[in-house]
């Protein structure tokens, strides 16, 4: 966009300095969207190259979409200006703006194939998921709430019904770069990082995040008899994959960004071996569902946090049932987890960078 002075025309000096300026010419700029959870902004990337790329959105709102908005004109481009749209995952803080965004600019939208019934359908197969947290000892009344409570952020979110679908290894192309897409299923079944290998950037969405520990949230899987899929040790081995790229920068989907991933990886395999000794110190006292687990942890959580808390725990408990340390057994439809041999714990976590 060019200001005009008489018949003069200047270029605009711009306030608004890049988080990065590739080499390749192209800028890359953090906006901070508001969104209605505990983690209070979500981070969307500006891409100013050919084609101008968003990376993620933030939810569906009047104050995101204005936000937005502001900041574009601030480097001279406009909402109608985006060309294309890269989802980091299907979560509704990261694509609920999508489709709004899409109507007014044309954009396209790429999400990984993983996710794509996640951004059309938005809530979890109810049905399924009411199963799974009944057997994992979830009263009914609480289940209830938290489906109440997911239908409710049902104005956060519009459905995605034409996505450009990709896969590992897709590269998506700019003018004179590429973004690499690295499947690191985990947090969702879809989540991508996207690796700028010229600059040696690495966009995580929620897959990496300082300071927080990514759940891996339970996903329904209806060909295990678990009906859900293991989420913490796909999780696991996402982080594992990451050990081979020379990554220099990572840009997450909440929070700063981060330039030592060894000290991130550190820290949350000391959490996990912390959290996998509570969880067997409880299983020492008797056997236990993943809910009464998540009281003996966190006493008083809300309807969102249990269904997260469980989410959480039954991902360490497919970790330990695979070390042979914990085994379940179902009672009256629900699954009653237990140690599966009193020998003392040694941790050996896969993947660990220690
Ligand atoms: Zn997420």
């Amino acid at each position: 966009m060019i200001g005009s002075l008489g018949n003069i025309s200047v270029r605009k000096k711009r306030k608004t300095k890049p988080l990065v300026l590739g080499r390749a010419g192209e800028r890359i700029y953090q906006v901070q969207i508001p969104i209605p959870f505990p983690l209070k902004t979500v981070n969307v990337y500006v891409i100013e190259d050919e084609p101008l790329t968003l990376v993620d959105t933030g939810v569906n709102s009047e104050n995101g979409l204005k936000k937005l908005g502001t900041f574009l004109r601030s480097i001279d481009h406009d909402i109608t200006e985006i060309k294309r749209i890269i989802l980091t995952h299907g979560h509704l803080d990261h694509f609920g703006l999508a489709s709004r965004i899409s109507a007014l600019s044309s954009a396209e939208i790429i999400i990984h194939s993983a996710d794509k019934q996640k951004v059309k359908e938005g809530l979890y197969p109810l049905k399924q998921c009411k199963e799974v947290l009944l057997r994992n000892g979830i009263p009914l009344p609480i289940i209830e709430k938290i489906i109440e409570y997911w239908e409710s952020n049902r104005s956060l979110w519009e459905p995605l019904h034409h996505c450009t679908l990709v896969n590992e290894d897709t590269m998506i192309l700019f003018r004179n770069f590429t973004l690499k897409i690295i499947h690191c299923p985990g947090h969702s079944p879809g989540s991508i990082c996207l690796f700028h290998e010229k600059e040696k950037i690495l966009f995580s969405g929620d897959h990496i995040i300082e300071g927080i520990i990514p759940n891996p949230v339970l996903e329904i899987d209806e060909n295990r008899y678990s009906l859900r899929s293991n989420s913490f040790i796909q999780y696991l081995n996402s982080l594992k994959k990451l050990n081979y790229l020379p990554i220099s920068l990572i840009l997450p989907g909440h929070g700063s960004m981060i330039t030592d991933l060894k000290t991130i990886y550190d820290s949350y395999y000391n959490h996990f071996k912390i959290r996998q000794a509570q969880i067997l110190s409880f299983l020492n006292e008797g056997q236990l569902t993943a809910y009464e687990i998540s009281w003996k942890l966190f006493s008083n959580l809300s309807v969102m946090d249990t269904f997260l808390g469980v989410s959480m725990i039954l991902g360490h408990l497919d970790f330990l049932e695979v070390q042979e340390l914990v085994g379940f057994q179902e009672k009256g439809g629900k699954f009653f987890y237990h140690l599966k041999n009193k020998r003392p714990v040694r941790f050996n976590i896969t993947g660990s960078t220690a």
